[in-house]
């Protein structure tokens, strides 16, 4: 009798346990891995779909440990960990998938830009300050038509840590303010058509697999709707991809790697990169052949990536931002043609609560199907 070889199946740990780590557990079963998750709360979203828990801090280096000890890869859910402790587990021999230098590019807005800045790859004029006597600064305001955009370096999402002073004297106290967290990144304000956002997965072998560009609307720098196909050229969604490519190998990504662009009326100029599933690719688990989550897993995991071609020509995620009063969670269920996701956390006005996608062949009936679930499950934000 011959001896049936059972494939081992990677444990993916996950350093946080909020939605996307959620959405991964979900998708384990589909990459052939088991999750374990680093939550700092039994109600952290992700304990209800991952195969084991860890309590702890993201920035304690013994709860890291554990963690490390239980999987084969470390990923991550989020970015707000402190490098150097991953680095270190790193010299401790912890695959850790995206790696801790990779990581550098989503941690710290200055690195990246001056980074991108010397591969040629298009990002704002900026300079980086630690306060607003700064030599650099007075210079460089100079040659703005407009107050700029002020940028922690560090420790910002969905718009926190990000100002749109609109005098002169409330730019130099802003960057005050935000200079007691640490660097600044001061940059040009620029008059956006529109944003959109390039997906791709890179594998531990360096294949790559580029999802198609979608279309981004932001509120109160949080972003809301996401819309495929993007509305732009032909020639636009070819620059996206190339850029996209540079970039991915230029930070030596392993996993989803998410490209944020500006579509301005010259180039596209890149504004964010993130090294996890993103908000934008969300729609992926309706939408394509391989969601977003599932390549996250397969790619940290060491495996083939997944086909990433969409199944519908259009699909519009609407992201549920909490209102005044709670909505109905089973209201938005009953209606047909959309899918509905709950991140199973409590309510909350202007909390990210879940998320609902509706894919068809026709854009209008896709997009009033995803704002009536959105509504439904009780969204603050006006329809775009
Ligand atoms: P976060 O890291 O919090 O997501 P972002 O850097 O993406 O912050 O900025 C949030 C939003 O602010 C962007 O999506 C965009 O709408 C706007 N924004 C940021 N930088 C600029 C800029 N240089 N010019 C014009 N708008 C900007």
């Amino acid at each position: 009798m011959s001896h049936e070889q059972i494939p081992t199946k990677s444990r993916v740990g996950i350093i946080g346990a909020g939605q996307l780590a959620m959405m991964m557990g979900e998708a384990a079963v589909l990459a052939n891995v088991s999750t374990v998750v680093l939550a700092t709360s039994l109600n952290d979203p992700a304990v209800a779909t991952c195969d084991d828990v860890v309590l702890g801090d993201a920035k304690d280096l013994e709860a890291l440990a554990n963690l490390a000890n239980l999987s084969d890869v470390v990923t991550f859910d989020h970015e707000l960990v402190d490098l150097d402790q991953i680095a270190d587990l790193e010299r401790r021999g912890v695959v850790v998938r995206p790696s801790s230098s990779a990581l550098l590019f989503a941690v710290d807005k200055a690195y990246q830009r001056q980074r991108f800045l010397e591969a040629g790859i298009p990002v704002p004029r900026f300079v980086v300050v630690e306060e607003s006597v700064d030599t650099l600064l007075s210079p460089f305001l100079t040659t703005l038509d407009d107050e700029p955009v002020l940028k922690a370096s560090r420790g910002g999402y969905d718009g926190r840590g990000v100002l749109f002073p609109v005098h002169r004297g409330e730019t130099l106290a802003m960057i005050d303010q935000l200079a007691v967290a640490g660097p600044v990144l001061v940059e040009e304000r620029l008059a956006l058509q529109s944003e959109v956002a390039q997906l791709l997965a890179r594998g531990s072998d360096g294949s790559v697999a580029l999802y198609p560009l979608v279309t981004t609307t932001q509120s109160h720098g949080m972003c809301i709707e996401v819309v495929y196909p993007a509305h732009v050229t032909v020639e636009q969604a070819q620059r996206a991809e190339d850029l996209a490519e540079q970039i991915a190998s230029l930070i030596d990504a392993v996993g989803i790697l998410a490209i944020e662009f500006f579509l301005t009326s010259g180039d596209l100029v890149v504004n964010e990169v993130a090294l996890r599933p993103h908000n934008s690719g969300h729609w992926t688990i309706e939408g394509a052949v391989t969601s977003q989550f599932t390549n996250h897993l397969l790619a940290v995991s060491g495996q083939a990536l997944g086909d990433v071609s969409p199944l519908h020509d259009y699909a519009v995620m609407v992201n549920v931002v909490g209102a005044a009063e709670p909505g109905s969670l089973e209201h938005a269920r009953a209606l047909s043609d959309v899918a509905v996701h709950d991140y199973r956390k409590s309510w909350r006005p202007n909390r990210k609560l879940g998320h609902v996608t509706s894919v068809g062949d026709d854009a209008t009936t896709v997009h009033v199907r995803a704002w009536e679930g959105a509504r439904a499950y009780g969204t603050g934000t006006e329809e775009v």
